[in-house]
């Protein structure tokens, strides 16, 4: 393939964003959670290329995002809670994994053969008029080789994707920084599948439903495996007296750092800033061949989807999930 181009994210960079994806092209676009690489859901080749440019196991499901509920009703089936949840987050970071309906015309590889879907609606303006334009659901995992650090810019995006997808809209900077909450509602209840953007705290406010914890018996989202966001440096957690030599990464006035997540503490900004820092801290940690530590976080509201990024983040290596 040729260079990836850098579009604006004007209408006319809209448009021929939605001419590659409507030709079963790959275009990475912003979202308020982080750049996902976007492809038709209805094509099976374009999803295969998905799974090809990010090397992401097959195994892994991807998310479908859609410009409103009434385009998830012809997919999937939603219960009275999963209409309850779109009503309240949609548009948003928040994912909804729901049992298919006959005749989706989905590619079977966008769900890895599930019988389920995980949906979503985005809030970023311009991943909205970019499934707008392309008149169809978009297929988009996070635009990054599979593994590694979730972009939030553009050239986050190029950094890991250059020259293997066609396009990238540039927005700047992504406003939740971090992924989506994906929660299930196949089996009667909401059960978490991964924390992110919504807390079960602010779900539980606005809805009145009990968000069950993950179930560690079964691995209920495929691919969601103990690597993941992985840095080229070791790192350590919850680190309040950092050894020298070490990249430091603080979080509020008690605990600095040479890099913070945020300096007054404030866990929204952490989130914003943790991919951007993650990748600063490692260039640094391989500049001086050393290992980074973090600072405790808290671990209540956005805070539950920071801890766990940055324990994936931690983990021993292995085939990872995308
Ligand atoms: P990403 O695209 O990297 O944000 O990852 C999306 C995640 O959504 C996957 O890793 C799965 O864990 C989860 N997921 C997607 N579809 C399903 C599904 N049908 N059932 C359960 N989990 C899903
Ligand atoms: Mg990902």
């Amino acid at each position: 393939m040729s260079e990836t181009l850098r579009l604006l994210p004007d209408a006319a960079g809209i448009a021929r964003a939605a001419e590659i994806v409507q030709a079963g092209g790959l275009v990475a676009m912003p979202t308020e959670t982080v750049y996902g690489l976007a492809a038709d859901a209805t094509s099976p080749g374009a999803v295969a290329r998905i799974y090809a440019a990010k090397g992401r196991p097959r195994i892994n499901p991807l998310i479908v995002h859609l410009p409103g509920i009434g385009a998830a009703r012809p997919l999937a089936r939603l219960s009275p809670a999963a209409e309850a949840l779109a009503a309240a987050f949609w548009p948003g970071p928040l994912t909804l994994v729901l049992p298919l309906v006959p005749g989706h015309g989905l590619a079977p590889a966008v769900t890895a053969g599930l019988p389920t879907v995980a949906l979503r609606v985005p809030a970023h303006p311009v991943a909205r008029a970019l499934i707008e334009a392309a008149g169809r659901p978009l297929a988009a995992p996070s635009a990054n080789p599979s593994g590694l650090v979730s972009p939030t810019t553009a050239d986050h995006v190029l950094e890991g994707l250059s020259g293997r997808i066609e396009a990238v809209i540039d927005a700047g900077s992504c406003p939740v920084g971090i992924e989506s909450t994906i929660l299930a509602l196949t089996d009667g209840g909401a059960r978490l599948l991964r924390p992110g953007g919504i807390s079960p705290e602010t779900i539980r406010e606005k809805t009145g439903i009990e968000v069950l914890p993950p179930d560690g018996e079964t691995i209920a989202a495929p691919g969601m495996l103990r690597s993941h966001y992985a840095p080229q440096a070791r790192l350590r957690l919850d680190v309040t007296a950092p050894s020298s030599g070490a990249v430091h990464v603080g979080f509020g006035p008690e605990h600095p750092g040479e890099l913070t997540l945020s300096a007054e503490g404030d866990l929204a900004e952490a989130a914003r800033n943790l991919f951007a820092v993650l990748r600063a801290a490692d260039r640094l940690a391989a500049a001086r061949g050393a290992e980074i530590t973090v600072a405790p976080i808290p671990r209540r509201g956005i805070g539950l989807a920071i801890n766990d990024r940055l324990a994936r983040a931690a983990a021993p290596r292995e085939a990872s999930g995308g």
